[in-house]
């Protein structure tokens, strides 16, 4: 179907009748390329690569790896239930292991990744935050809740971030480097292994659901699909019933702020995860602004490929749009959001706006409630599926695009061992 045309802003918005804030950062300034855009990074930067691990191997490669150390293929099934059902990397639990030898192989398959360096409680324990820092230094974020029936897991792909959004904690710092596989599945496997010693809030009397993570969302620090080949590797791990993690791949949302070419790629994949697609603004105008890579994918080649994922996948798509107050709350946005959203057909999306914490002074504030339901409203009339999302966590800076470390964690993980 053919996309409607880019829309002009109302012609009380173009004479000024209406607020219209323009995103701009606040305290920072971005980081510019040779035409004065802000600047993209798509590669990692070259530091010194994480020790791989069991989770970064396909059984293939672990049966193979054993073999190079001399031992029988079969200890690989042993160190997959210790890590991937027990939660555990210590040695000293694994018992069915001979004990000679034994420190030296769960040194070359499940080395350390992961040191805690600070953990942040809310919610009466029910949310969790959890600083890390990575072999190398790097520090990322990962944020643990816990609501009725299911547990779900913020986890972070990238140290950094190289999309640099104007409004955007994490992408400050720019990209400090890609997470491997194996950090990226760590993070789940600690929280599981927190869970299993009862260190996650309450659980209801009437809650029958598993004690483990049940639910990730990929919005924590960095862009997923700029990390593409690592987070596919994660993905397949927790998916895997016999060699992984054994989660349901509905239960696993990755998000993006629309990296065109990796979305065609997640399609083709045949891992029906869940897609959610950080939009934001439903025109080029101020989209160019407020996300930086819509400089290279516009709003409508973004949707296309969100639409064939649908097709291809049969997966409803969520779309993310933070609501921040006079810069994309107008009526009009909510009216073209739905106009193109439904000349993609019905069904087959559902809108999930953010809503911000108020912040005193900032232009990244959060809308009132009235433009609030308003927006909502509209996109309801035209037939779009939209709930205004949850954003636990905020209180502790755990809400997404909050996610960055301060001077302060860096003082507390330098004076950490690393892992
Ligand atoms: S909002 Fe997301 S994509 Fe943009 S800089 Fe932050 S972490 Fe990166």
């Amino acid at each position: 179907m053919t996309p409607p045309a880019e829309q002009k802003p109302p012609r009380a918005e173009r004479l000024g009748a209406v607020r219209q804030v323009r995103p701009a950062t606040e305290g920072w300034s971005q980081k510019k390329d040779a035409e004065g855009r802000p600047l993209l990074q798509f590669a990692s930067p070259k530091r010194g690569k994480p020790p791989v691990h069991l989770a970064d191997l396909n059984p293939e490669e672990r049966t193979a790896r054993l073999k190079e150390l001399g031992l029988p293929g079969f200890r690989a099934k042993q160190l997959e239930t210790h890590y991937f059902t027990h939660y555990t990397s210590d040695p000293t639990l694994m018992t069915d292991l001979p004990a000679a030898g034994r420190e030296e192989l769960v040194a070359g398959l499940l080395p350390p990744l992961l040191t805690e360096v600070r953990r942040l409680e809310t919610d009466r324990g029910d949310t969790i935050k959890f600083l890390w820092k990575l072999h190398d230094g790097a520090l990322v974020e990962s944020v643990l809740m816990r609501y009725p029936g299911r547990i779900t897991l913020c986890v972070s792909s990238q140290a950094g971030c190289g999309m640099n959004c104007p409004f955007c904690a994490t992408g400050q710092a720019g990209l400090t480097r890609n997470m491997s596989a194996a950090e990226i599945v760590d993070q789940i496997v600690r929280a599981n292994r927190l869970i299993a010693e009862g260190g996650l809030g309450g659980k209801k009397r009437d809650d029958h659901s598993a004690d483990r993570v049940s639910n990730i969302v990929f919005m924590g620090m960095g862009e997923p699909l700029a990390n593409y080949a690592r987070v596919m590797q994660a993905v397949r791990v927790m998916t895997d019933k016999q060699h992984g993690l054994g989660m349901s791949a509905r239960g696993i949302t990755v998000s993006t702020v629309g990296l065109v070419p990796a979305i065609k790629k997640l399609a083709a994949e045949q891992i029906p995860v869940t897609f959610a697609l950080s939009l934001h603004a439903p025109d080029d105008t101020l989209r160019d602004e407020l996300i930086p890579v819509n400089s290279r994918w516009k709003v409508d080649e973004a949707l296309d490929a969100a639409r064939a994922y649908f097709d291809a996948t049969g997966r409803r798509v969520s779309i993310e749009y933070a609501l921040i107050k006079d810069m994309n709350d107008h009526g009009w946005r909510a009216d073209l959001l739905a106009e193109k959203l439904n000349a993609r057909g019905r069904g087959w999306v559902h809108v999930n706006p953010i809503p911000l914490n108020p912040t005193p002074g900032s232009i990244w504030t959060a809308s009132e409630r009235d433009v609030t339901n308003e927006f909502v409203r509209r996109l309801n009339a035209a037939g779009v599926p939209t709930t205004l999302r949850d954003t636990r966590g905020k209180e502790i800076d755990g809400a997404c695009g909050q996610l960055a470390t301060t001077e302060d964690d860096e003082r507390a993980a330098e004076a950490m061992p690393v892992a």
